[in-house]
């Protein structure tokens, strides 16, 4: 097994605004409205929910669909 050299990554474009794999085409879809006491408490529960979706995600379950492969 290689280095796990995968990284979230904040992406905005025109039709999509998120989270990312830069390995691979996963992206975050948080699931269900966002809950907390405070804007900080539901922060924290959704960079939880993101960063453990992005733990146990397959890169090789999301492969992308490059145009222009190298
Ligand atoms: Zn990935």
């Amino acid at each position: 097994m290689g280095a796990m050299r995968r990284k979230l990554e904040w992406v905005e474009t025109k039709n999509f605004q998120g989270w990312v794999c830069t390995e691979c085409a996963w992206a975050f879809n948080p699931s269900g409205p966002l809950v907390g006491q405070s804007i900080d408490e539901m922060k924290k529960r959704y960079e939880k929910q993101r960063d453990l979706e992005f733990t146990s995600h397959v890169c090789a379950e999301h492969p992308r669909t490059t145009k222009n492969p190298c």
